[in-house]
């Protein structure tokens, strides 16, 4: 076994690792960006090396360096994660090349699996079920319209090199073809630099089934049940489980045994996933499953796997990098109840599910029989716009499936974040759902019930109340003093009423609140009254520069709470200032000092979130200063200053 390996990883993935390696007494290296040098990955590991710059084209996804890295802290091996350099034949070769070993598998197994084409062409030639469709070399358009049309419509184009679920158009007539291929190649080719693209027929009422698959160097294969990842939004999966709801003793022994053969044709070793699409519209049917993808790495999902198991894929996963063989024999993997993961992200379900940024300032997981929680953040860290926003996966089990999804619904309302827009609402929305409950999902399921899901409960009065009282304090508090320190120093007095103003979304609120002695706060909103008592405030509420954050059961509803003092900084802090609205990445300049500007006029573009923000002049005026080109900034940092 390994003393000391390298994590060529971030964030929740890479804590997750590192909690197996202490089991097993192994030593670890982090490495990380400008952004995460105090990242939780950072803090966990052993030592930790700095590789570059933020963005992960800088870091994360150069490779020589991270193997530099790893032979100047003397690992012996380099565990991937997932993401980054994770499925890269190139990377792989250049780790063995330096005399470590990739805790993966083999760069000629990632290959054959690398290309979807190449993959169902090799799969069907080993007797695995395949999606109809032409997965040969020719691309012209007359080729390709006339295979669609004898696959039958409505069909997929796919991206050969695709990932993530990008690159995909479906077409449902013939006469969108053309148009439909245009745009498919013009996508793949910008996000994955290959326009190659295959076409296979488009599967009604789809469910996303896969195979777990495990193999060694010493020949032997075994698989680890399946999970159902039909829970999706833009072919991304949202919430996945172990078992698939429905599965039969017939389906799954076929699935398996496809699974398996898949990964014995290519002599497969360490972790994989065989993604299979099934044909749910008359039921799960053994003869309707086809091989899809396999993922040649650990998955996002492997918990759920893990929860009914009780193997560590992990540690597996340093086992076979070792040379030793499969801990379990197939008889010998247990299934045990049923498993949930929700991904829990930084965005805004409500607004098309915008991919969000900010400080975590509040951030506060669910505990209890059968949850587990595996994040990369803490309080006070911040989500960033270089890395994925997913803040942390919330994983639960229970003897049944009502069980482990009545946990999941409850750990979602016990998941209190501020500081950001999480898609908590969304997630619950979903969990609570009947279909769902009822195991009747297919990938369609939540872009048909889209409004139903993300439609966010507002605030009632008691939320508006508790939001009053938590903004109250702040007015209150002196600095660097508990809050509930002054307010007991006032509650001698007779009580005073403050007015408290609040914004929720565009909407004003204009709350008085009065303290009683026994602390308890009665608001008043309109002609409308209610008393919160003072523990009743501390939970539910939580107080972050400018907000209040109310959380009502899975619901998050952030106030905005204008502050005076704040406004007076600002304004003394030169006048007429322009701050960026989020961190990012100042793009292009379109101004300079000395320039009249004009009301509206596009003044810089900043990039954040993989997308192009346009700052715009608020007024007419001349610039006194402007950011540069080509630098960082962070979350209300002076773009612009305007001159007097
Ligand atoms: P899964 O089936 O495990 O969800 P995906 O292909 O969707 O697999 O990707 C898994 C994770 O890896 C995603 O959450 C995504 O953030 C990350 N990821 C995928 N491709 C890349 C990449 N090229 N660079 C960085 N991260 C990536
Ligand atoms: P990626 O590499 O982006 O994960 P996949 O080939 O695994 O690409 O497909 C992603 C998702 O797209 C699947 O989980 C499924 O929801 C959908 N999908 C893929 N192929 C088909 C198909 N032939 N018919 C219907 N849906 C499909
Ligand atoms: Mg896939």
């Amino acid at each position: 076994m390994f003393d000391k390996i390298l994590i060529a990883n971030r964030g929740e993935i890479a804590c997750r690792i590192i909690r197996t390696t202490r089991r097993m007494g192994i030593a670890t290296v982090a490495v990380y960006s400008d952004a995460d040098a105090h990242a939780l990955h950072v803090e966990m590991a052993d030592e930790a090396h700095h590789i570059g710059g933020s963005p992960v084209s800088d870091s994360y996804l150069v490779g020589n360096r991270i193997i530099q890295a790893a032979l100047d802290s003397g690992a012996q091996a380099i565990h991937p994660g997932y993401g980054f350099l994770s499925e890269n034949p190139e990377f792989v070769e250049a780790v063995e090349a330096s005399g470590l070993i990739f805790i993966g598998p083999s760069s000629r197994a990632i290959r054959a699996m690398g290309l979807k084409d190449a993959a169902k062409r090799l799969m069907d030639r080993a007797g695995v079920p395949v999606v109809p469709g032409y997965h040969g070399e020719a691309q012209e358009l007359v080729v390709l319209a006339t295979k669609a049309r004898e696959i039958g419509y409505p069909v997929l184009i796919k991206a050969r090199a695709g990932g993530g679920g990008r690159g995909m158009r479906r077409v449902d007539d013939p006469d969108a073809f053309h148009e439909a291929l245009a745009a498919a190649k013009r996508e793949a080719k910008a996000a994955f630099g290959d326009e190659r693209v295959l076409v296979e027929k488009y599967i009604e009422k789809p469910r996303h089934i896969e195979v777990q698959v495990f193999g060694d160097m010493h020949g032997n294969v075994v698989h680890l049940y399946e999970r159902d990842c039909s829970a999706q939004r833009r072919h991304q999966k949202v919430i996945e489980e172990a078992p698939a709801p429905g599965m039969s003793d017939e389906m799954r022994a076929a699935m398996t045994e496809a699974a398996v053969t898949a990964a014995r044709a290519i002599a497969y070793t360490g972790a994989g996933t065989i993604e299979f699409i099934v044909d749910a519209s008359e039921g799960l049917r053994p003869d309707r499953f086809w091989f899809m993808e396999m993922n040649t790495r650990l998955q996002v999902e492997h918990p759920v796997t893990e929860m009914i198991t009780g193997v560590d894929l992990v540690e597996w996963q340093f086992r076979i990098a070792s040379g030793q063989p499969l801990p379990l024999r197939q008889e010998e993997i247990p299934l045990d109840g049923h498993a949930f993961e929700a991904r829990l992200y930084a965005e805004d379900a409500a607004k098309g599910f915008l991919p969000a940024i900010g400080t975590l300032h509040h951030l506060e997981f669910p505990q209890g029989p059968g949850v587990r929680v595996e994040t990369g953040v803490r309080p006070g860290d911040a989500i960033s716009p270089f890395y994925d926003p997913m803040i942390a996966k919330l994983v639960c089990h229970g003897h049944d499936r009502e069980q482990a999804l009545s946990r999941l619904y409850k750990a979602l309302t016990h998941t209190r974040i501020a500081g950001s827009v999480v898609n908590t609402a969304f997630l619950a929305a979903l969990a609570g759902d009947s279909d769902f409950a009822a195991g009747e999902v297919d990938t369609g399921m939540i872009e048909r019930k889209h409004a139903e899901l993300t439609k966010m409960a507002l605030p009632n009065f008691r939320d508006v109340a508790l939001a009053a009282v938590g903004a109250n304090r702040i007015a209150v508090t002196p600095s660097g003093q508990d809050p509930w320190d002054a307010l007991g120093g006032y509650a001698h007095f007779h009580p005073i009423e403050r007015s408290v103003q609040l914004l929720f979304g565009e909407e004003e609120v204009a709350a008085r609140v009065s303290v009683n002695r026994n602390g308890s706060a009665r608001v008043a909103v309109g002609p409308m009254t209610t008393t919160i008592a003072q523990d009743a405030g501390s939970g539910e509420a939580v107080r972050w520069p400018g907000h209040v954050t109310v959380f009502a059961g899975p619901s998050t509803h952030n106030f905005v709470v204008p502050d005076p003092f704040e406004q007076a900084e600002a304004h003394a802090a030169g006048g007429d200032a322009l701050r960026a609205p989020m961190p990012g990445l100042v793009k292009i300049v379109r101004a300079a000092a000395g320039d009249t500007v004009i009301k509206g006029q596009s003044l810089l573009m900043l990039e954040a979130m993989k997308m192009e923000h346009t700052i715009t002049a608020p007024h007419d005026g001349v610039i006194e200063e402007i950011t540069e080109q080509g630098s960082q900034v962070t979350e209300g940092t002076v773009l612009v200053r305007f001159r007097e």
